[in-house]
This record gives structure tokens, C-alpha cells and sequence, in this order.
């Protein structure tokens, strides 16, 4: 899948569209989920264009992965959430719904969150 450099998150790297910004550096940017499932609700995004974890993975270079990773655990930490926990999620496609073709990983925390994967969708 071609990246869409009009998708959502292109915009609000580009400064385009505001974000809720709670931390950047050179390798990523994290901000508040429009529409929190969790009392937390962070998205840690890529600053390079990447559709998801199937290119990010195959052609991200090793200073992007490892600069992308770090930043998905510094923000998890500023958000105090080394110690009561939190959990990652990365949509790829289309059986799992990911709605936004820019790589994010969601960090969900703030409440416990029993059982592991959602049960099968109506569509
Ligand atoms: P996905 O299903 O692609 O993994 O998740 C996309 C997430 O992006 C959803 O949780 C949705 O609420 C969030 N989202 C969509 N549009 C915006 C937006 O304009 N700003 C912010 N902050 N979050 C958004």
C-alpha cells in the first residue's frame, strides 16, 4: 500500500491539523487519541512515512526502529505508567482495523485491562 501524505496524521506532523502534544524528538511524535478508550490514550507516530508495522519494519532504518521504540517508552514512562502498566497496540489492515494509514502505536493505561484480544467484529 502507497503512502497517503494526506492521511490525518501526515497533517498533523506537517503542523496542518492540531494535536494534543505530549512528547516530540527526531524520531517521533506522540499526542492525545481524539477519542480516549482508556483514561490514557496516547498515539506514538513515526516521523518518516510510514503505512504501518509491514513497511516500518521492512525499510524503517535501524536509527528510525530504534529512535521510534525509544520514544514509545520514554512517553509510556512520562506518563507514569511504568508502574501500574499499560498496553500497546499497532493496527496493521484490514483485520485489524486500522483506520489511519500512518503507523501509531496506541499506549492505552489508567485502568486495568483484562482479556487480550477484542472478540470478532460485526463487520
Ligand atoms: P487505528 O484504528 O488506525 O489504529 O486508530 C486510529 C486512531 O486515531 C483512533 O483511535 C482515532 O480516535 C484516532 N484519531 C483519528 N483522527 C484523529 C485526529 O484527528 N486526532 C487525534 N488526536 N486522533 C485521531
Amino acid at each position: 500500500m502507497a503512502y497517503d501524505d494526506q492521511n490525518i496524521f501526515a497533517k498533523i506532523l506537517r503542523g496542518e491539523i492540531p494535536c494534543n502534544k505530549v512528547y516530540e524528538d527526531e524520531y517521533a511524535l506522540a499526542f492525545h487519541d481524539i477519542a480516549p478508550q482508556a483514561p490514557v490514550h496516547v498515539l506514538v507516530i513515526p516521523k518518516g512515512s510510514y503505512v504501518s508495522m509491514a513497511d516500518f519494519s521492512a525499510t524503517g532504518s535501524p536509527d528510525e526502529i530504534a529512535g521510534y521504540f525509544r520514544a514509545i517508552g520514554i512517553v509510556a514512562r512520562q506518563l507514569g505508567l511504568d508502574e501500574p502498566g499499560y498496553r500497546l497496540i499497532a493496527n496493521h489492515g484490514r483485520d485489524a482495523h486500522q483506520e489511519v494509514p500512518h503507523l501509531h502505536f496506541h499506549i492505552f493505561g489508567g485502568r486495568s485491562m483484562k482479556g487480550m484480544v477484542p472478540k470478532p467484529a460485526e463487520s
